[in-house]
């Protein structure tokens, strides 16, 4: 069996990525690969990338992702970020029972950081019953995401084909922790050594993170790249990317300081367990993940 849990250290704070499964995208429930990922890339360009990473253009109907979601203990909080899908698939909703076998409980977890409002990052919110399935934390996200999901704008905004997928998923697991929910501002700190970066353009309130300890630091980036080419070609915006030239801009602005202080970088669609550097290379990045045993 794969491994699922990936323990680290950020400085003195213990860290682990918990998967919370795969989900393989592939027609006919959404675009093929190239097109979902690289909406706007030119074609022979793209093709030539993608044989540059062994895959063959013509061929590539499908693509797996993990989904792996963050535990950083600081000792004085124990804090999660994104819940995984839930029941999206049969393949996600593992997180659970993954950090079961670490020794976390659910009720363990004080701090449950929210990146965005997509179905793979809040669908394990809730419980079966509807209720929150982490039952002692507050729930962290940014104010603009909040209010982008729970009000008009995200019917008015939201692409046909996507929309009610995302809405049921949204309703399902927002309104259920409303009583528990800390909605910030970004660039504030949310508890010592952990703080929220705006990282708008894949939704209006997507944050990044900056976890810091004893000199080293961890940048959690989340869905600012789906896939490490996009470290390559960052004006390849995805086609769930809501506002493409902001994401553009923010992935620039993320990658550029990722490479220069020379960060550990975590991204929650990457091949398990996402984590990695990102290196300069001319006027853009590549992904070079940590190397890990067996
Ligand atoms: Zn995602």
């Amino acid at each position: 069996m794969a491994t699922e849990t990936y323990r680290f250290k950020v400085g003195a704070f213990e860290c682990f990525v918990v998967s919370d499964g795969t989900l393989t995208y592939a027609p006919p429930n959404f675009p093929p690969p190239a097109t979902l990922l690289f909406a706007n890339a030119p074609r022979a360009r793209l093709e030539q990338v993608l044989l540059e990473h062994d895959v063959q253009p013509e061929q590539w109907m499908e693509w797996t992702s993990s989904y792996s979601c963050l535990v950083v203990n600081t000792e004085q909080h124990l804090m999660l970020v994104d819940t995984g899908a839930g029941g999206l698939a049969p393949t996600t909703g593992r997180l659970l029972q993954n950090l079961q076998a670490e020794g976390i409980a659910a009720a363990d977890i004080d701090t449950v950081i929210l990146t965005h409002g997509h179905p793979d990052h809040i669908g394990g919110n809730t419980d079966a019953q509807g209720n929150p399935a982490f039952p002692n934390a507050r729930y962290v996200l940014w104010k603009d995401e909040w209010d982008f999901w729970t009000s008009e704008q995200a019917e008015q905004r939201l692409d046909e084909h996507v929309r009610e997928i995302l809405l049921r998923c949204a309703h399902e697991n927002l309104p259920p922790i409303q009583e528990k929910v800390d909605l910030l501002d970004p660039d504030t700190e949310i508890v010592p050594g952990i703080r929220a970066l705006a990282a708008p353009g894949h939704t209006p309130g997507h944050l990044a993170l900056e976890i810091s300890s004893g000199g080293e630091q961890l940048l959690c980036i989340s869905d600012v790249a789906l896939h490490p080419i996009h470290l390559e070609c960052p004006d390849w915006y995805a086609a769930v990317d809501l506002d493409p030239e902001q994401i553009v801009t923010t992935r620039r602005r993320l990658f550029s300081r990722a490479a220069t202080e020379k960060a550990l970088v975590f991204a929650f669609h990457f091949p398990f367990p996402g984590l990695g550097k990102v290196i300069q290379k001319g006027d853009s990045w590549h992904w070079q993940p940590i190397e890990t045993e067996g």
